[in-house]
């Protein structure tokens, strides 16, 4: 086993050093102004990072999961109705969610490999005249099957239905990698972690909330305390939090802002693009497939691949781990066994994809598939050696 190579799993993904010593400092009175330095260049960066000029930005102690609660419990009220499609882990375990807080949720079954089919959004908020849908809920990237989904379409399907429900977004595994925009795709909440793309542990559930959706928590009735906006609110306006707030990641955080935004967040996209390509031109060397159906669907954070029917694609990622100690992503809920997933998020080069995609042809190899040795690591070699 090695601690040395890159992982591949599509979060929590590799840090920076810097950004490990950043989040291991001395501790700090979070009561004192020094906090404040902290807190707020964190909440600056975020915005800006979701190209927003006037979200609010709350920063819990949680995860993701945690983000999507915070999001529910701060705008709607029991038996309200959402609306979302299942299209993977992610989306499921929302919906799990959403029915748990006792909300009325109307789900769109939809293909595993497919993005959100936003016709039938549009077909259903259409229908729905008396307004009865107070939220959609969109999973921008389904980290499970390796599928983005088109937000600005979401959008414009509520748009033509003249629908005024909230759209909440949950970008965790795309926001800080992949074309995320706030104000334009009039987005309520957005909601991510620290452990994907903003290069962190886990432990941070990052959301920004529209004046509309900050407006409702002061009259939605779901119970909450931990993950209540107000509370949050209070304690930024004395530079802290009403309980203790995890300054070390905090601080984590703060860095990694500065450094996606000194790369340039346009920059950062570009390269989860460029990147992401070459893994396809290697999976198309392969003779294999991506799970996500149709190329607009293709997410530049993780590659789902396919394997070869009666083949288990969890052995690509116990062989990996056991034999050249690098990680991968297993397949997840319906697609376990049937595929197996590259991670290509964060702190990433082109040079280090090659190890990863070398390493992957070495476990295929080893398991009897039909690869030749370099083919997708030739193919991304030449479309990284002329990519911009
Ligand atoms: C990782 C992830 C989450 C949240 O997971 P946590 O483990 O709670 O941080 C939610 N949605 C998507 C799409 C994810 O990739």
């Amino acid at each position: 086993m090695s601690f040395q190579n890159p992982i591949f799993i599509p979060g929590p993904t590799n840090m920076p050093e810097a950004i490990r010593q950043a989040c291991y400092m001395p501790t700090i009175d979070h009561r004192s102004p020094l906090f404040g330095k902290i807190l707020h260049p964190c909440l600056e960066g975020v915005r800006k990072v979701l190209k927003s000029d006037s979200a609010h930005i709350f920063i819990f102690p949680s995860t993701g999961t945690g983000g999507w609660e915070t999001t529910l419990t701060n705008t709607l009220s029991a038996g309200d109705k959402v609306l979302i499609a299942r299209n993977g882990m992610f989306s499921h375990r929302w919906i799990d969610m959403c029915q748990r807080h006792g909300l009325d949720v109307q789900v769109i079954e939809t293909a595993w490999g497919n993005g959100i089919p936003t016709d039938e959004f549009e077909t259903a908020l259409k229908a729905d005249t008396g307004h009865a849908i107070k939220a959609v809920l969109a999973t921008h990237n389904e980290t499970a099957t390796g599928v983005k989904s088109d937000i600005a379409g979401v959008r414009k399907a509520m748009d033509a239905a003249d629908h005024p429900a909230f759209l909440f977004v949950d970008g965790v595994s795309s926001i800080g990698s992949m074309d995320f925009r706030f104000d334009e795709w009039k987005v309520d909440v957005a909601v991510t972690g620290s452990q994907k793309g903003f290069m962190l542990p886990a432990g941070l559930a990052i959301v920004g909330f529209s004046d509309k959706a900050r407006k409702a928590a002061d009259s939605a009735t779901l119970p909450r305390t931990f993950f209540d906006i107000r509370d949050m609110e209070k304690g930024y306006a004395n530079n802290a939090y009403p309980y203790t707030p995890p300054v070390g990641l905090m601080h984590g955080l703060k860095l990694s802002l500065e450094m996606i935004l000194e790369e340039g967040i346009d920059n950062v996209i570009a390269r989860h693009t460029r990147i992401a390509t070459g893994v396809r031109h290697a999976i198309d060397a392969w003779g294999l497939e991506l799970c996500a159906t149709r190329p607009e669907w293709y997410s530049d954070s993780v590659s789902a691949i396919r394997t070869p029917e009666g083949f288990n694609a969890t052995d690509i990622v116990t062989r990996a781990a056991d034999k050249y100690g690098m990680a991968f992503g297993v397949g997840l809920g319906e697609v376990a066994g049937k595929v197996f997933r590259i991670g290509h998020l964060g702190s990433l080069t082109d040079a280090m994809m090659l190890s990863g995609l070398g390493t992957a042809e070495m476990v295929m190899k080893d398991l009897g598939l039909d690869i030749k040795l370099g083919s997708g690591v030739a193919a991304a070699q030449e479309f990284y050696r002329h990519g911009s």
